[in-house]
């Protein structure tokens, strides 16, 4: 607290990320970064790039990124908007679309950056549960709303809605923005950006954090129908007219086209995700299905935040969540093979002990 903070600063409850440790030979698994890396083809050309030029302000459209990513899903540039992390994304798209007088609907276990969000804009917002089983049944969201948003596949659970129930929520919903926030589509299900031709209220939102492995990078991008990205686009220029710089733009133009590296690198974490999960099976785990880069799990007879601590000890940092329903479960990201080996050998250990 401060005298200097204005009474809205003061009330804020800000959004505490997955921490990042700074000891060495600690197996981060607590952020769904991604283990590979980005693909060198992206890291060449942001080496290229970094010279006597970045004293020019970036292209102020990043028109030439924007055409990539239509290219990339089959749409327009004027249906793609982007932005400084799919956050930035988010923010503009709770202050510019889903901002109105009735409430704001999302699944009370999902993104916690949601609510976080509503607080900054003043969003009056309803959390509607998700079933016994932790997934989203649609017809929860046929009430009275001024917008709806939801993860798919939803974090931190890793379940996934098919693109038939997606479709019969925006059937039902004409009125209000309903935005699908897939950060960890390119690990499982399909994309709602399928939809978007059809229904102009539909915003996909997309990161290159994860699937791409450029969270460092900080690179984001929506889309949806032409008025929807006009929406955003208004929010964005007037608030940042520059939020990619040119190593953002050329790293993320060059991710799009190097579809070999990309597509080896999901399917090997596909791969690991399904072995990971028998596994820990194997060792009294209960694992909801996932379609991320991630698992949500819970252990018979330990306790969640027990075993935490215990693999913390060991050097290896998952991500526990004290709230009710599911603070009985870890949620961890899939690593490398030698991080997944550990993970499990480690677990291991700590529940034979
Ligand atoms: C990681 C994540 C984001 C944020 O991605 P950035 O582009 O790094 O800001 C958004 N939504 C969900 C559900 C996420 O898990």
């Amino acid at each position: 607290m401060s005298k200097y903070w204005s009474d809205f600063v003061s009330q804020l409850e800000p959004y505490v990320p997955g921490e990042q440790p700074k000891i060495s030979n600690v197996a981060k698994l607590n952020a769904n970064e991604n283990p590979y890396g980005p693909s060198p083809q992206a890291l060449e050309a942001m080496q290229l790039l970094a010279n006597d030029d970045l004293r020019l302000y970036p292209p102020m459209n990043a028109d030439d990124l924007k055409q990539t990513i239509a290219n990339h899903y089959s749409l327009v540039k004027e249906q793609i908007f982007v932005s400084n992390g799919s956050d930035e994304v988010l923010a503009h798209a709770f202050n510019g679309l889903l901002k109105q007088s009735k409430p704001l609907l999302f699944p009370d276990i999902s993104y916690s950056f949601y609510p976080v969000l509503c607080q900054l804009y003043g969003i009056e917002y309803e959390q509607i549960p998700l079933t016994d089983d932790f997934s989203i049944n649609i017809e929860d969201y046929q009430r009275t709303n001024g917008g709806i948003i939801f993860p798919n596949p939803n974090a931190p659970t890793g379940r996934v809605l098919g693109l038939e129930a997606i479709e019969q929520l925006l059937r039902v919903n004409p009125d209000t923005v309903v935005v699908v926030d897939e950060a960890y589509i390119d690990f499982g299900g399909q994309s709602a950006v399928a939809l978007i031709n059809q229904h102009s209220n539909l915003l996909v939102v997309h990161t290159m954090s994860k699937s791409r492995s450029l969270a460092g990078m900080r690179i984001g991008y929506g889309m949806g129908s032409v008025e929807l990205i006009e929406g955003l686009e208004r929010i964005k220029n007037s608030f940042n007219p520059f939020p990619l710089g040119q190593l953002q733009i050329a790293a993320a133009i060059a991710s799009f086209n190097d579809t070999e590296y990309f597509q080896q690198t999901c399917e090997r974490i596909i791969n690991s995700r399904d072995q990971v999960t028998e596994r820990l099976q194997a060792l009294g785990f209960e694992v909801l299905p996932s379609a991320a880069n991630f698992i949500f799990a819970r252990h018979k007879d330990t306790h969640a935040e027990a075993l935490a601590l215990a693999l913390r000890e060991q050097g290896l940092i998952v991500r526990h969540f004290k709230r009710p329903r599911i603070d009985q479960f870890l949620r961890i990201t899939i690593g490398n093979e030698q991080q997944n080996a550990r993970l499990l050998s480690t677990l291991q250990a700590i529940l034979a002990a």
